[in-house]
């Protein structure tokens, strides 16, 4: 069964390059082009594992991923975010919003693959249903 992996993305060139990556892997993925629609679909589809664009036309994604990570049944899925904003000090405020891991733009598809697999839990780890 593939695992589903939702991106929260308004920007169609990166969503199609992420799509073409991750589906080539053996992926499900996600779409969602707005972080209220993302945290939405976080509750409604409960993937694997986020992936977070930071610049997002609603509420940014470091807010949506404090929503996330604030409501008990989504916490504990990982959230990479994804930006181009790699000015210093913004590590440290992805991981303060509860960021798990952070991959600059442009998107890579060997570091893409390589930290999905780091951050997807084993399939033997299943968190208890609520
Ligand atoms: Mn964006």
């Amino acid at each position: 069964m593939g695992r589903k992996i939702l991106y929260v993305e308004d920007n169609p060139l990166n969503m199609r390059l992420v799509r073409k990556i991750l589906q080539n892997a053996g992926y499900k993925m996600l779409e969602a082009m707005d972080g209220l629609s993302g945290v939405e679909m976080a509750q409604n589809e409960r993937p694997d594992l986020i992936l977070m664009d930071i610049n997002l036309p609603d509420i940014d994604g470091l807010a949506a991923t404090l929503r996330i990570k604030s409501t008990p049944t989504l916490a504990h899925i990982p959230i990479i975010a994804l930006t181009a904003n790699t000015m210093h000090g913004d590590r440290e405020r992805f991981m303060e919003a509860g960021c798990d891991g952070y991959i600059p733009k442009p998107i890579a598809k060997n570091e893409l693959l390589t930290m999905v697999s780091n951050f997807l839990p084993t399939e033997s780890y299943r968190p208890a249903a609520v």
